[in-house]
């Protein structure tokens, strides 16, 4: 039986909320989490997890396809669409249950249904019933992140033009998809359903693919893809879908204006998140809002005394990491410890394509437009050893450094296992670090990550496998 009373509330319990309530917890308060759905919120159930098990499925089916390369002669290996879909769902499933394990381990009370701040220090609980329970806190913690969000003129109906959470449990594998939108979520479901068979076109609106990312290694991952068979239309942007037919009729417009028709089963609205702000008490008790997101200070304190927000609903970008970082940053403020506040400068960014996308820090575009003298060094894997071994050719490590006082301003990466390797520039980042001390720090051989050092010798022209 749940407590009436709580030292803090969170509502929503994904990366940002149980994070912060298992922090809470360890620092002495009674904590109570409402959750409307499943544990661990998107991330856990319908984002970061199950894509990465899919990803993996379709890693390995490419593998297979390419064993001859190894050695190895496979025959007939065949995709199980239905069997990849129920071990990513029971990934996913496995995961959540871990919270549920952690919750009980730290005595964090879960409240399930709907909250919504009613009164000061007051949470009202709607359970599916109907029924209704109001529990009392000195701190409440928004944490409700997002969904996919919807263009005006292309509504999801989840039969022919669907978002992320239906790309993942589709009852059969399309043999054509158009992907609207080319960030972390489009790229990866493009390449996902490429590999297993399926006839895919993305559609960007912008130069190019994965905009935020470094231009060069946008370029490459285009390149790669193209050669892979994946369609890309850059510069444009689908004015319509028409579902009435057997299939979809997808129309794209390029800024030359040029218009033309792609005939496909499935349309993939991939096109970022809206958040979920609705019923929570934001206009009862007066929160302010800047464009759709919770305003909030440096340590995620609203305009309302005693709530607060983190995650996806609130500025900054929508990532897991960034979501518990600020969790944990906010309750320890809450407990009276003083928290360094997070440094947005130094986020990492992971796109689990094949091959990988891995970013921290300035791009060079931005480093320039910022007024950094750069010096820039960059490392191809055809030079390693390690990716030469391992058939994983493809792909470089940027580095960008300031040239006046040898400030680490970003690294971007493209290849097989950067999202592992990005980690060390976001220590050596925090440590402020120069490029001197990177190219004196023996790294491991044979590994990815000697692209690193190198790349980094090679912006102080000492680069010695080039
Ligand atoms: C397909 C996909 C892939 C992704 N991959 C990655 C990745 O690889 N790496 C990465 O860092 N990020 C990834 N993300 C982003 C990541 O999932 C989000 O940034 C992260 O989940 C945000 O965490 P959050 O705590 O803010 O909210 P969420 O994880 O969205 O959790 C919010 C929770 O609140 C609950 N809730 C909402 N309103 C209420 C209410 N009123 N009452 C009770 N409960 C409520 C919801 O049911 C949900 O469980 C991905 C996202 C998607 C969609």
């Amino acid at each position: 039986m749940a407590e009436k009373n709580y030292d803090l509330i969170v509502i929503g319990s994904g990366p940002g909320g149980y994070v912060a309530a298992i922090r809470a917890s360890q620092l002495g308060m009674k904590v109570g989490v409402v959750e409307k759905a499943e544990l661990g919120g998107i991330c856990l159930n319908w984002g970061c997890i199950p894509t990465k098990a899919l990803l993996k499925s379709a890693q390995v089916f490419e593998y297979i396809q390419h064993a001859k390369d190894y050695g190895i002669d496979v025959k007939d290996a065949k995709v199980d669409f239905a069997s990849m879909i129920k071990r990513s769902r029971n990934t996913a499933a496995k995961m959540s249950k871990g919270i549920q394990f952690l919750f009980k381990k730290n005595k964090i009370d879960t409240l399930v249904g709907h909250g919504k701040i009613v009164a000061k220090g007051q949470v009202e609980v709607a359970g599916e019933d109907g029924k209704k329970n109001t529990y009392q806190a000195k701190h409440i913690i928004l944490a409700t992140g997002g969904r996919s969000r919807e263009l005006p003129n292309i509504k999801i109906d989840n039969e022919k033009i669907i978002g992320y959470r239906k790309a993942m449990v589709l009852d059969k594998q399309p043999k054509t998809m158009v992907v609207i939108g080319s960030g972390a979520i489009g790229v990866e479901f493009a390449y996902f359903y490429k590999t297993i068979g399926t006839e895919v076109t993305v559609v960007e609106y912008m130069p190019n693919i994965l905009p935020i990312e470094d231009e060069e290694v946008s370029k490459q991952l285009e390149k790669i893809y193209k050669k892979e068979g994946i369609k890309i239309m850059t510069d444009s942007e689908v004015t319509s879908v028409d579902t009435k037919g057997k299939g979809c009729k997808v129309m794209v417009k390029s800024k030359k204006g040029e218009e033309s028709t792609i005939e496909c089963d499935i349309v993939l609205s991939a096109v970022g998140i809206a958040t979920n702000l609705e019923n929570v008490g934001i206009e009862e008790m007066k929160i302010k809002l800047n464009k759709n997101l919770v305003e909030v200070d440096e340590y995620y304190r609203t305009n309302v005394e005693g709530v607060y927000a983190i995650g996806d609903i609130v500025k900054g970008p929508a990532l897991a990491h960034v979501a518990s970082a600020e969790g944990i940053v906010c309750v320890e403020k809450i407990a009276g410890l003083q928290p360094e506040p997070i440094d947005y400068t130094n986020l990492p960014g992971c796109t689990y394509c094949w091959p990988e996308v891995a970013s921290v820090g300035y791009t060079e575009k931005a480093a320039k437009e910022a007024g950094y003298e750069v010096r820039v060094g960059k490392f191809p894997f055809s030079a390693s050893g390690k990716a030469t071994a391992a058939g994983a050719n493809e792909g470089f490590v940027k580095v960008i450094f300031d040239k006046k006082y040898g400030e680490w301003l970003g690294a971007h990466m493209i290849g097989a296992n950067v999202t592992e390797m990005i980690a060390e520039v976001v220590a050596a980042r925090k440590l402020e670090t120069t490029g001197h001390e990177i190219i004196k720090s023996v790294h491991p051989h044979p590994t990815m990550s000697e692209a690193v050092m190198e790349a980094t010798a090679a912006a102080y022209e000492e680069v010695i496998h080039l």
